[in-house]
């Protein structure tokens, strides 16, 4: 039976699963940065992301952090429960890069005392705008209880992973997060956790292992996948 095609992203598919209160992920090897403007291929990434978010969720699960995750399917495709999403991108920080570094003039790399967490507007037609609590919740796209609970899943996430990527070498700079509802109105960590939304940077070199090595034409893109999946895979 050929699937329904319910939207195609940037990095994925989304298809009808049997179950209504379920649906179908499938990971693509597809890459965009600059709210698209720049557009390439990384050869196995979908494999990579896909397996990745996967292990990561189950890992996020056991601390208490509801998620989407249902079952992986395929190397590529996972199975998950449907959520609205709520339209807001939630960013954790250890250390500053990217645009924190170039919005208040700050080296990347200046670690800082306690993780900072912003959001920002999931519109591309606006360029993601960053927003605070009162505009997401003027905007209706969350109410004050939920961002409550997106904040303290969000923290408890990059508590998580830090201790996690720490003992593989790695050191969590950032990452984005998405959440949805389910159909009861529950709070749930969805979209994916990967080296396309995390920085991730070996411990011991400072070398960047994430999607920056795409955006800043670094070179050794795949290996750098590969290599943050072996560490992953030999620390679980
Ligand atoms: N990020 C993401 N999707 C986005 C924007 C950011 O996954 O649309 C991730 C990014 O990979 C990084 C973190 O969120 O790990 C913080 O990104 P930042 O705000 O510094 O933006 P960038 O420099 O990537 O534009």
């Amino acid at each position: 039976m050929k699937k329904e095609l319910l939207y195609e992203g940037k990095a994925k598919k989304v298809f009808a699963a049997e179950d209504p209160e379920l649906l179908i992920v499938s990971y693509k090897d597809d890459a965009t940065a600059f709210n698209g403007q720049k557009k390439g291929t990384i050869r196995g990434k979908g494999i990579i992301n896909n397996q990745m978010s996967n292990m990561l969720m189950k890992m996020l699960q056991q601390a208490g952090i509801p998620t989407h995750f249902v079952e992986e399917l395929s190397e590529r495709e996972t199975l998950v429960k449907r959520v609205d999403i709520v339209p807001v991108e939630v960013i954790v920080r250890n250390i500053a890069a990217g645009s924190f570094s170039k919005r208040y003039g700050v080296d990347e790399g200046f670690r800082f005392d306690t993780p900072t967490i912003e959001f920002s507007y999931k519109n591309d037609s606006l360029g993601d705008p960053l927003m605070d609590e009162y505009h997401v919740q003027a905007l209706k796209l969350a109410t004050k209880e939920e961002i409550e609970t997106i904040k303290k899943y969000a923290f408890a996430v990059n508590e998580r992973l830090k201790t996690f990527w720490q003992q593989c070498g790695i050191t969590l700079v950032d990452f984005k997060l998405e959440f949805g509802r389910l159909a009861d109105g529950n709070i749930v960590l969805a979209d994916e956790i990967s080296p396309d939304t995390c920085r991730l940077w070996d411990s011991c070199t400072g070398k960047k292992l994430d999607k920056d090595r795409f955006r800043q034409d670094l070179g050794n893109v795949e290996e750098a996948y590969q290599e943050i999946m072996k560490r992953l895979t030999e620390h679980m």
